[in-house]
């Protein structure tokens, strides 16, 4: 089918996309070049500091592979996940040289699988570094960690007395250690004076990891001042378009968009109630689409709108049109009445998230934050990625490589053509041990 390519088509843009995309009944929409400019005004923002890529959880459910080469491709040299599933994927997508840090941290008999694909654990706790230093031993691996400081929120790092237990071994040189991180409890909340009771802590428990570089700042960290910064920062939010200055005008750009389709319209006379419940009851005679999208795609039931309360809004052939009723598993009720009769029609798409609903619009009405929207946004949806990654996907078939296979060998097999610049925090990537070393049980 070639309407979508066909530039004398006579279908708009919206119509296009939902017949390229027939069997859809959502289309998720991720602009990589919107990603990209936003990695590169944090960057700016960070400048001397490194700027990395948090890619966790999908790239918050944007696509690891998709982001982190798009990323890596822009120049980021570092990037954290949270699972070593993840820094798979991301390994298989970026240069050899760039280093992946894994939050989860190291477990037991997790090593191999550490050095098999070269990425470093973000240690939180003695054993775990005691672990990780037997295995590292046993292997003969040298493929660095970083070591995680609580300064205050209480979830996962040292404390500062033992982090002051292992400066000697930091003094004494071959530490092993290539990064030293701390978290910000609070960061989105300028004024709140947890971020300065945390920064001072980790400033001068940071100062003794001599030749070590420092991280302390996520999205919202780094706009609360340079002092933040330290040598690296960390945004993963602020990448995908969610404000990381609540309080302030959102300064990155929209990422996401979201289209879902109208499987069908009908008429209800006034009186009468619509969606699980009954909640909602039509004041007039309404006429409805009911869309392909519900809370089985991320698209939470607590949008919902009841004869006490609107719900969450979809822009419907260009105009906001309210939700009618409860939001179902796979569906939900949108009042069209107020559009021209034939605007919204069966096949159409609906735009969820765009058209000036941001995804912290739909956070608010979610009762959550954009972090858990887009985390959240369903596996029903088909993808479709706009610039970087998709220029590279359009010519990599010619090269007769197998992106696929790439997934599963022990270190990066493509990389793309970025500078090979040793990161501040790498150390020279040591040799991989051999598959078969015998598992660390310390
Ligand atoms: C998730 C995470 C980040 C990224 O946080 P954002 O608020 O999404 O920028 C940075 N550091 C750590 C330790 C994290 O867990």
């Amino acid at each position: 089918m070639n309407i979508a390519s066909d530039p004398k088509s006579l279908l708009s843009a919206e119509a296009n996309l939902a017949a390229a995309h027939a069997t859809a009944t959502g289309i998720l929409t991720v602009d990589l070049d919107a990603i990209v400019a936003n990695w590169r005004k944090l960057e700016k923002n960070a400048v001397p500091a490194e700027c990395a890529g948090v890619v966790k959880a999908n790239a918050y459910g944007c696509g690891a592979e998709q982001v982190a080469r798009a990323l890596a491709n822009a120049g980021c040299k570092t990037f954290f996940v949270a699972t070593i599933d993840e820094a798979k994927v991301v390994r298989s997508a970026v240069p050899a040289s760039a280093a992946i840090y894994v939050l989860d941290g190291y477990f037991q008999n997790s090593g191999e699988a550490y050095a098999r694909i070269d990425c470093r654990p973000v240690i939180g706790d003695l054993n775990e570094l005691a672990e990780w230093d037997v295995f590292c031993r046993r292997a003969g691996w040298n493929g660095g960690a970083a070591i995680h400081i609580d300064t205050g929120m209480n979830r996962l790092g040292l404390t500062i007395a033992e982090a002051q237990a292992i400066i000697p071994r930091i003094n004494a040189g071959d530490h092993g250690i290539t990064l030293v991180m701390s978290h910000l409890a609070s960061a989105e909340l300028l004024n709140n004076p947890a971020n300065a009771r945390q920064l001072a802590a980790f400033r001068e428990i940071a100062s003794e990891f001599s030749g070590v570089p420092a991280a302390l700042a996520n999205s919202s960290g780094i706009f609360l001042g340079p002092q933040f910064q330290f040598d690296l920062v960390r945004p993963g939010a602020a990448l995908y378009g969610v404000n990381p200055t609540p309080e302030a005008d959102n300064p990155m750009q929209a990422v996401v968009e979201l289209k879902a389709r109208i499987v069908q319209i009908r008429n209800v006379e006034r009186g009468e109630t619509v969606g699980y419940g009954g909640t909602w009851t039509a004041r007039r005679p309404t006429r409805l689409a009911i869309v392909a999208a519900g809370y089985a795609d991320g698209y939470f039931r607590a949008a919902s709108a009841n004869d006490g309360s609107r719900g969450a809004e979809v822009v419907v052939a260009g105009k906001r049109c309210p939700i009618a009723g409860r939001i179902s598993m796979d569906l939900m009720a949108v009042d069209v009445t107020d559009l021209d009769k034939n605007a919204a029609r069966r096949g159409h798409l609906v735009t969820l998230i765009g058209e000036g609903i941001t995804v912290d619009e739909l956070a608010h009405h979610f009762g959550t934050i954009g972090y858990e929207v887009l985390t959240s946004l369903g596996r029903r949806f088909a993808r479709v990625y706009k610039g970087g990654e998709a220029r590279v996907e359009l010519s990599a078939p010619a090269t007769g490589e197998i992106p696929a296979a790439a997934a599963s060998a022990p270190v990066a097999a493509t990389p793309p053509p970025v500078p090979a610049e040793a990161a501040p925090a790498a150390a020279t990537p040591p040799p991989v041990p051999p598959e078969t070393a015998s598992t660390d049980k310390a």
